[in-house]
């Protein structure tokens, strides 16, 4: 698997003083191999570099920081800031951006890399009408959005938002917007996800948060829809990078398949290089 990055698209860094009940529960449940611990420094902060390093150790050459519920966009993007391996993804939430297609302008200057969407919690539809301005600059800058599709333990969560029938109303009205749905109808709309991801150029279906060992049984006929399928975490609500790439690895797929699953297509989804980064190949 040397010649291809490995990207894991989805994982959340906040600090331990941010931690929700939820957290805790599925932070310690996975800390024997998610090293979450290693990366919180001796003041409870969360330490790029010590993220990196654990990333280097475990085969992992980028990752997404997806914004969610915690920190804010601001804590996000400061943590990435001198580290050109960690992309920052900004939340929107239509009800609290005034302008969600300014919002998108700001973001993309900043130096975000994608915007990550929680219908489930923020309770909103993806096709809302607020949301075309920031569809609209997303697609001009090539940023992709991040929606959560499926089901999550956190308080006040609603399915009904998450409906993919959403997706693919937005996916048809924005021809170039990529699109990736986040969990691929966890719980709920496997098949309909994987179903839109093969209808849609532009849409993509992500697997953080799955047991990847039922990955196939979820989606039987992954081997033909390799070219949409991204893989991620979730870390640390997770076994760990490594883990979790094995796991891909140790599956009945093609070699090309592992590929594009575990970063060729999230490296073009995000116009990073299709090469691996030499320090994440240390073992
Ligand atoms: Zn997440």
């Amino acid at each position: 698997m040397a010649s291809s990055p490995v990207i894991d698209f989805h994982i959340h860094v906040i600090d331990p003083w941010q931690w929700e009940k939820e957290h805790y529960e599925l932070n310690n449940r996975f800390k024997e191999t998610s090293g979450l611990y290693e990366v919180i420094d001796e003041e409870h902060h969360t330490d790029p570099k010590r993220l990196v390093a654990l990333m280097d150790r475990e085969g992992i050459d980028y990752c997404c920081l997806i914004t969610g519920r915690y920190p804010t966009n601001e804590f996000t993007l400061n943590f990435c800031r001198d580290q050109p391996r960690l992309l920052p993804f900004a939340r929107c939430n239509p009800a609290t951006e005034p302008d969600t297609g300014e919002a998108a302008r700001r973001w993309a200057a900043e130096g975000f890399r994608g915007i990550k969407l929680i219908p489930h919690s923020d309770h909103f539809y993806v096709n809302d009408p607020r949301l075309y301005p920031l569809y609209e600059e997303a697609s001009a800058r090539g940023l992709p959005i991040l929606m959560h599709i499926g089901s999550s333990i956190f308080l006040g969560s609603k399915l009904k938002y998450c409906d993919p029938l959403a997706v693919d109303e937005v996916a048809a009205d924005f021809r170039s917007l990529k699109l990736i749905m986040a969990h691929a109808g966890r719980g709920w709309w496997h098949e309909q996800c994987f179903f839109l991801s093969r209808l849609h150029r532009n849409v993509y279906m992500e697997i953080s948060g799955l047991p990847i060992r039922n990955l196939l049984t979820l989606f039987p006929d992954l081997e033909r829809n390799a070219d949409k399928v991204i893989w991620g975490t979730d870390w640390p609500g997770a076994p760990g990078f490594r883990k979790g790439r094995e796991g891909i690895e140790a599956l009945p797929l093609s070699t090309a398949a592992k590929a594009k699953i575990l970063g060729l297509n999230a490296a073009k989804v995000l116009n990073l290089p299709l090469t691996p980064v030499t320090s994440a190949r240390a073992d």
